[in-house]
């Protein structure tokens, strides 16, 4: 059986909410996810020590170098998931295969949308499409810092 994993996250990889901010924000995310009063849904909220990827699995279609305009190989992605999915980060810089710039990684150009976070509420199984930016938008007030979004399929 798959999973579909709707994640909100920081727009800044190194930032923490408070306790308070990320129940607020927990709250806000129950009242937009009907599946989690059914039962069907579920939310895990982390912080991490170190920057972990979130990945948006068999959705990532394609990643574009900002600096040479090419692909990037996925198999240098899947490799960095492999060595790093589970310790997370310690820095986003990292040498691109395509043309060997050394450039930080959440300036790629991921299609599907992946980020990088030490603070995550991954809502698993939402039954229900991106947050819109109206979504976004009270999230964002409730985090008290910039929100994303990165939906995976795993
Ligand atoms: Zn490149």
């Amino acid at each position: 059986m798959s999973d579909n994993i709707l994640s909100v996250i920081p727009t800044d990889p190194h930032w923490q909410p408070d306790p308070g901010a990320a129940d607020r924000t927990a709250a806000v995310v129950a009242e937009l996810v009907p599946g989690l009063t059914d039962g069907f849904a579920d939310v895990q909220v982390s912080w991490h020590d170190a920057i972990m990827i979130v990945d948006c699995g068999a959705n990532l279609e394609r990643i574009g170098c900002p600096r040479c305009a090419g692909s990037v190989d996925p198999n240098w992605w899947t490799e960095l998931l492999e060595i790093r999915g589970d310790t997370g980060l310690s820095t986003l810089l990292a040498h691109v295969p395509c043309c060997g710039a050394e450039l930080s990684i959440d300036t790629l150009e991921y299609e599907w949308p992946c980020g990088f976070a030490r603070f995550e509420i991954a809502i698993w199984n939402p039954g229900r499409d991106w947050f819109t930016g109206e979504e976004l938008t009270a999230l964002t007030a409730a985090l008290g810092r910039p929100v994303r979004q990165v939906m995976a399929h795993i």
